[in-house]
């Protein structure tokens, strides 16, 4: 019995745990959800919700404001124009400044920006470092704080295995269900500039390491004075 429930923990047929919130750490029902979201009390992973700004959800609340609603500036589709060029630059700016705010903590393993547009996982933003002790000091340190005028809301995340986690036909290319698919839509980004951003954090927390060191050691000698 106990290795039944253990094989079906979060999949479909668990009508106990919901299987969203297990996989992907956020479920479209949020609390009115007929199934459990285990949120733990520690993780590697941190989740801080909404702090992107979606460039399609910032397009339409423009559209609202400028044209009292209006349709002018959307195309046939329906859909509200997008800088894509400008798009780009401002994610990767924001990806590095979230990169080196986080790298402060400790080797993030992972850094994921969600592209969906669902109520439930707009620019969400999913943190995963080496251990929980990291994830922790984050958390304590960003929960609260401002960010390009947001308040970020911080959580632990379920999320330790992205690949259960992630849309593999949006890595292709190919989902149809677009930005209101449940799995997670991960921005790519360079590897190297994934690889650049990892090694100048490295450097700073070798040299705020450094830092406390001799913090340490002159309140050291000043106590023995
Ligand atoms: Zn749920
Ligand atoms: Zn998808």
């Amino acid at each position: 019995m106990a290795k039944h429930l253990a094989r079906i923990h979060g999949t479909e047929e668990d009508k106990v745990n919901c299987p969203f919130y297990f996989k992907i750490g956020a479920c479209r029902h949020a609390d009115r959800c007929s199934r459990l979201h285990h949120r733990p009390a520690f993780s590697p992973t941190i989740l801080i919700k909404h702090i992107y700004r979606h460039p399609v959800r910032e397009a339409e609340l423009r559209a609202a404001v400028e044209g009292g609603g209006g349709d002018w500036d959307r195309d046939r589709s329906g859909e509200v124009e997008v800088d894509k060029e400008k798009a780009m630059e401002d994610f990767l700016v924001f990806f590095e400044n979230m990169y080196e705010e986080l790298g402060k903590f400790g080797r993030i393993e992972a850094l994921h920006v969600c592209d969906n547009l669902g109520d439930h996982m707009i620019g969400h933003v999913y943190a995963k470092f080496s251990d929980e002790e990291e994830a922790s000091d984050a958390l304590n340190v960003m929960n609260g704080r401002y960010y390009d005028g947001r308040k970020m809301e911080v959580e632990f995340s379920p999320v330790t295995d992205f690949r259960e986690a992630r849309c593999r036909d949006f890595d292709e290319d190919t989902c149809s269900r677009g930005g209101f698919c449940n799995f997670m839509h991960i921005k790519p980004v360079p590897m190297c500039l994934i690889r650049s951003l990892e090694e100048d954090c490295e450097e700073e927390r070798r040299r705020e390491h450094i830092r406390s060191m001799d913090r340490v050691y002159r309140e050291r000698e000043r106590g023995r004075e």
